[in-house]
């Protein structure tokens, strides 16, 4: 998940950077947001506050197929990194994903883009028959494209689902993304055009449109938010990694993104299905081994050996840093190297629905500042969204791998003492 438009967020982290703070707004929106007004909102204080009538927690770094949120670039890593790892071997092997990408690294889009970018090389082999192991956006690019050029594609996915980090929960009765929610940078992007094909509905959101307050309730305007909240709402949020891990110049990777950011009132899944129709995909099929014998690429899966003439891998960085899936003979030290340094962040949402919205209906961000800012930063409002009384809470980095550790039940009072600091009712259940 990220933000902001890159354009604002690096005006946020100069100025971090410069040590003062003037900053208005975190995680300003795209280039069309509005400036800020400093105006106070018309806020409620409600006496007390409902229990939820249902959670959803995500729990990406436990998930073995994931093993973390999306990748940043780490003490010690680089771009080059990235390039390195979308490097084919022996034209016969190529690594896609979103941690590939150099130009839109850890988003959607990114993903997509070099799905279709190592496809694309495939297709100037003289391979026939292609294996695309991850069902996530990324696999599934590259197998439309391989499909659409006539070349015979199959996908190996280990989970019972396609999607991957694209996966829309529907237990509480509403379409709630547990990993990607936005297109980041709508304008001029590849998924934006998806939707458009398929008629996908999006909303528009602007971070501007955030309410801060003190852990004792307080309305806090944004001239005098300090720093650490800065780093806490829009650093960690956005890179899932803490400052202290992140490389000097992360935020100056990749393209600016245009345009404000969408959501989807019916879930992001709707454009993984409509990529994924009538594509060969066979699913509960963990891939353990791929070996690049001289006879040609053998993968072997859950369902046993498959021989392609070429192999495309899109599992995630944190599956690849723990040799899930063994290569014979091993990857270079190029592209091992690479996967040793990037980092892969760990960001976590918590969804909380209510028996009706007792918060500001129409404000979409509320940001908590107080002593465990750390850990319950910044919430979305999904009423505008969706229209239903729902919350979601975002926290990433060290304090997400914190959380995680703790049992349904504790994270849930946890989201609720923060709730009630944020909206100064007592002090929480
Ligand atoms: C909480 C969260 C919030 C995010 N928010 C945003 C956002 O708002 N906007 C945005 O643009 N991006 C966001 N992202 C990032 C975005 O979701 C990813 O960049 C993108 O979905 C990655 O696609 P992928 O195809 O590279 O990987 P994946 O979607 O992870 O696909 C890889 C596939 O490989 C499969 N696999 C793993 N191991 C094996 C194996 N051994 N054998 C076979 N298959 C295997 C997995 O099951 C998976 O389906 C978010 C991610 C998370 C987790």
């Amino acid at each position: 998940m990220r933000l902001a438009d890159t354009v604002d967020r690096r005006a946020v982290l100069r100025t971090l950077g410069g040590g003062a703070i003037a900053v208005f707004v975190v995680g300003c929106g795209g280039s069309d947001a509005p400036a800020y007004t400093p105006t106070v909102p018309d806020l409620v204080s409600p006496s007390s506050i409902p229990d939820p009538i249902g959670h959803v927690i995500t729990r990406w770094p436990h998930d073995e197929f994931a093993r973390g949120a999306y990748s940043y670039l780490a003490r010690g890593s680089s771009p080059d990194d990235r390039r390195a790892l979308a490097t084919s071997i022996d034209d016969r092997l190529w690594i896609a994903g979103e941690a590939v990408d150099s130009w839109n690294p850890a988003t959607v889009h990114g993903a997509f883009s070099s799905g279709r970018k190592a496809a694309q090389q495939v297709a100037t082999t003289d391979a026939r028959r292609v294996l695309v192991v991850g069902a996530g956006i990324a696999g599934l690019s590259a197998a439309r494209f391989l499909t659409d050029e006539g070349i015979e594609v199959r996908i190996i996915e280990a989970r019972n689902r396609t999607g991957g980090r694209i996966h829309t929960d529907r237990s509480l009765g509403v379409a709630l993304d547990l990993g990607a929610s936005w297109i980041q940078g709508p304008d001029s992007n590849v998924i934006t055009d998806l939707c458009n094909n398929a008629g996908i509905e999006r909303v528009a959101t602007n971070y501007n449109d955030l309410v801060v307050r003190s852990d004792t309730g307080e309305y806090i305007p944004g001239p005098e938010i300090p720093e650490r909240y800065e780093i806490a709402a829009d650093v960690v949020l956005e890179y899932a990694a803490d400052l202290r891990d992140l490389e000097p110049g992360f935020d100056d990777e990749g393209a600016s993104l245009l345009g404000r950011d969408v959501v989807f009132p019916d879930g992001y899944d709707q454009v993984v299905d409509h990529l994924a129709d009538g594509l060969d995909i066979s699913l509960s099929d963990k891939v353990t081994e791929v070996q690049l014998g001289a006879g040609g690429p053998i993968v072997i899966a859950d369902s046993g050996e498959h021989a392609a003439d070429a192999v495309i891998v899109t599992v995630p960085l944190g599956v690849l840093k723990e040799d899930v899936i063994t290569f014979v003979p091993p990857l270079p030290d190029t592209h091992r190297g690479a996967i040793e340094r990037l980092g892969m962040g760990h960001l976590q949402k918590v969804y909380l629905q209510f028996p009706e919205v007792w918060w500001e209906p129409e404000i979409q961000f509320f940001g908590l500042l107080g002593s465990d800012s750390d850990r319950f930063p910044w919430w979305m409002n999904m009423a505008p969204i969706t229209g239903d009384p729902v919350l979601v809470a975002f926290h990433g980095g060290s304090a997400a791998d914190e959380l995680i550790e703790l049992t349904d039940e504790a994270i849930v009072d946890d989201a609720l003492l923060a709730l009630h600091q944020m909206f100064g009712v007592g002090s929480g259940s």
